[in-house]
């Protein structure tokens, strides 16, 4: 396939997409240079931060792949309390990160709804309504995306993990809960409530082919998706999908190929907003950069509280668990600075691809902003 032509194309079909994860050489360095040259014309070189804080390790789900899966007896549970979440919000704000994730173990019972509603709506408050809230917290009802919406969190990240149902159902456990139609349907039901709706997939799972992952890719198109978060696939010993292990390429090859991802994404979808995930630092320090250099705009430091960040262990081997957010953050500014990217301090960072749809729909979606935000009937304590 000669690069220069498949590269001028707007979209492209499995094969291409194929061939264009798989390449190696100067035509990976000719994707790699072309991702990076349309994010920064079409959207600079800036990147937003998200500040993560990572509510809880309780979860009601069982998932193959996961280190905090119920059934993992080893991992040590804790839930951050309010004041701690509030804290580490402010803690955002003052350091001017302009948004935050709250992302957790899912849960759906009516003390976890409500607190998360308290607690969207009590940041918002504390912050002026200056601070950005994403949301990443599992399949909910309808009832619930929309009391949290209402509360004043406008972006919701809910990965399909894999768009291929067969593979979906390998990676997770054959239970009701656990439905691929369901998380479609969670996605549609997140748009329709006014979320920036994301997604997205592990890279580099057992029985997983690139062909998958191509469909993935073009999963994001037809879903017509406002961001994605992507990373590798990173093996936990106490999950059952460990056994396959053997099966697994390569971490040098996998955090290529979730390189090679970001590439082929920022070319089909020019205007999402893409995360540099932690997953591919798990693999190589400067791994978050590595996706930053070649068309990424989203990153994530981690300002969850030092004693309970250790806990949140997806997966082994997770980076900045000894760090503070301080130390963190100072060495992100400069790592980012040198791939040639500059942060955009206070800033939401809200995915053009979204923006550029609601300026253009008719009747126009209501602007969060301006969106006066009611207070939950029944705040927490
Ligand atoms: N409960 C929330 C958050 C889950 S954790 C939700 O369901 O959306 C966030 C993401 O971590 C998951 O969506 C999954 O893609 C990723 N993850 C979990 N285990 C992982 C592993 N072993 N390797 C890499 N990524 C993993």
């Amino acid at each position: 396939m000669n690069i220069e032509s498949l590269l001028k194309q707007k979209t492209f079909s499995r094969e291409e997409l194929v061939y264009l994860l798989s390449c190696q050489g100067e035509d990976e360095q000719k994707l790699f240079a072309y991702s990076k040259h349309l994010r920064d014309r079409l959207l600079s070189n800036n990147i937003h931060l998200r500040g993560l804080i990572e509510i809880s390790n309780l979860c009601i789900k069982d998932c193959l792949y996961c280190g905090i899966r119920k059934s993992n007896k080893q991992a040590k549970r804790y839930a951050l309390d309010e004041a701690e979440i509030l804290k580490a919000a402010s803690y955002a704000s003052q350091n001017r990160y302009g948004s935050i994730v709250l992302q957790g173990g899912e849960r759906n019972d009516p003390d976890f709804v409500r607190e998360i509603e308290s607690i969207v709506y009590q940041i918002k408050k504390q912050s002026g309504q200056k601070l950005g809230i994403t949301l990443s917290l599992g399949e909910q009802s309808e009832d619930t995306y929309r009391r949290w919406f209402d509360a004043g969190a406008h972006r919701y990240l809910l990965r399909i993990e894999t768009s291929n149902e067969q593979l979906y159902q390998q990676i997770h456990p054959h239970t009701q809960n656990h439905s691929f139609s369901t998380r479609l349907k969670c996605l549609q039901t997140l748009r329709k409530c006014g979320y920036q709706t994301g997604t997205g997939v592990m890279i580099g799972l057992p029985f997983q082919t690139l062909q998958n992952l191509a469909d993935d890719l073009l999963f994001f198109k037809q879903t017509d998706i406002d961001m994605v978060g992507m990373g590798p696939y990173l093996e936990h010993r106490e999950t059952p999908l460990w056994s396959f292990r053997n099966r697994l390429i390569p971490l040098k090859e996998r955090l290529n190929l979730s390189l090679h991802m970001v590439s082929c994404l920022r070319i089909l979808m020019p205007y999402i907003n893409i995360a540099a995930t932690t997953a591919l630092q798990a693999i190589e320090p400067l791994g978050r950069e590595k996706a930053l250099a070649i068309g990424a705009n989203i990153i994530m430091p981690n300002i969850t509280p030092a004693v309970q960040k250790t806990k949140y262990q997806l997966y082994e081997n997770k980076p900045d668990t000894d760090e503070s957010a301080e130390a963190a953050t100072l060495q992100l500014i400069e790592s980012v600075r040198n791939c040639g990217c500059e942060i955009q301090w206070d800033n939401w960072g809200d995915s053009r691809h979204f923006r550029n749809k609601t300026l253009t729909a008719s009747p126009p979606m209501t602007s969060k902003a301006q969106k006066p935000l009611k207070s939950p009937e029944s705040p927490a304590k």
